[in-house]
């Protein structure tokens, strides 16, 4: 289906949900909702969905660049772009309005608030374009997969050549450059480079260290490519681990396995991560796996569902998630083994294509 298409089918279903819920609209400020309703990447925008219309408003600077990219009716607003907005409510006489607080500061509220005709009714809206966004079509799975693609090779590459000296952040520099040159636009997120007892802390930026013999070496990276993300985790070694760091890198991995298979469409989300938490229980090491089991990806990096002890969401086919246990503890260090994995029909299909093996550089 030709993009453009794709953003008026998407238009559709939630013009369905604003009737569902007696609204005459409903106001979406920049980020991702906006973009996957409209297509539009420049940095100031809000669009109006109506049950007929999408009015997408920015400012001189994009209003090329709105033309190139979406299929809306583009508005070029000379003033506050919620000013505008407010006019246009006024003009087509919506009475209920919608909106995502979540997306908006509270000082635009104010403002946006102080420009409506009398009489407008703002009903608060959390998570339903993000719900919208959890199944991916056709075009979104192929972006998704070119950018797991793109962020696998990169690694690849990246550790052939990686050796004892060279630092987390030219190792960080390494990937991300690979990545562009593959034809990526960007990390989805800031890499991770952890080496030695850093690999402990799960989110931990590249510093100057440099790596050691016998150090192990967590590497967490993403791409966007077409707008799509990519995520993964893969912990390497340089030189021969120890018998615990196989040990614990065996029982991760065979968490991460379990919980893969574990994936179906029908299945509540929190059993996921219940499968992969069961399998670390059983090595007695549960307890130092600290965060979830995984999350949703497309336009974001993270979105839902959230494989935690908690989400009740239905996996479906066609929804985009990582499975990305981990165990880490300060004197020892972590280990993370984390894919991007698709909900097929049957299961789902781990489209990260890099080895699992236990790896060991240089
Ligand atoms: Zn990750
Ligand atoms: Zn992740």
């Amino acid at each position: 289906m030709p993009i453009n298409r794709e953003f008026s089918a998407r238009a559709r279903v939630v013009a369905e949900g604003l009737e569902a819920r007696q609204l005459d609209g409903l106001l979406l400020t920049l980020g991702p909702n906006l973009t996957y309703l409209s297509g539009f990447t420049g940095s100031n925008g809000a669009l109006l969905v109506t049950p007929r219309r999408r009015l997408l408003f920015t400012d001189p600077r994009y209003t090329l660049q709105a033309g190139q990219e979406t299929d809306c009716e583009v508005r070029t607003a000379r003033k506050a772009l919620l000013t505008e907005v407010a006019s246009a409510i006024r003009r087509l006489k919506l009475k209920r309005l919608a909106y995502e607080p979540a997306r908006m500061t509270c000082e635009a509220m104010h403002e946006f608030e102080a420009a409506l005709p009398l009489g407008t009714v703002l009903v608060p809206v959390t998570e339903w374009i993000e719900r919208q966004r959890m199944v991916k079509s056709p075009t979104e799975i192929d972006a998704i997969r070119r950018s797991v693609r793109v962020n696998s090779e990169a690694y690849e590459q990246v550790m052939t050549m990686v050796k004892p000296g060279m630092s987390e952040r030219d190792i960080a520099a390494e990937l991300e450059y690979r990545m562009r040159r593959l034809g990526a636009e960007k990390p989805s997120f800031e890499t991770i480079v952890a080496s030695g007892k850093r690999t402990a802390l799960p989110h931990a930026q590249p510093t100057s260290a440099r790596l050691k013999p016998r150090d192990m070496l967590l590497v967490d990276m993403g791409a966007f490519l077409d707008g799509y993300a990519s995520d993964m985790t893969r912990t390497a070694f340089v030189g021969t681990p120890t018998r615990k760091a196989e040990a614990v890198y065996a029982a991760v991995l065979e968490a991460q396995l379990t919980a893969i298979e574990a994936v179906r469409p029908g299945l509540e989300a929190y059993k996921v991560d219940q499968a992969a938490r069961r399998v670390l229980r059983e090595f007695d090491l549960d307890d130092l796996f600290t965060h979830s089991t995984g999350h949703g990806l497309g336009l974001e990096i993270h979105e839902p569902p959230r494989l935690g002890r908690r989400d009740r969401t239905l996996l479906e086919v066609g929804m985009a998630i990582t499975i990305e246990p981990g165990v880490y503890h300060e004197d020892f260090g972590g280990i993370r083994i984390e894919d991007t994995v698709l909900v097929t029909a049957t299961g789902c299909e781990v489209l990260t294509p890099t080895s699992k093996e236990l790896r060991v550089l240089g």
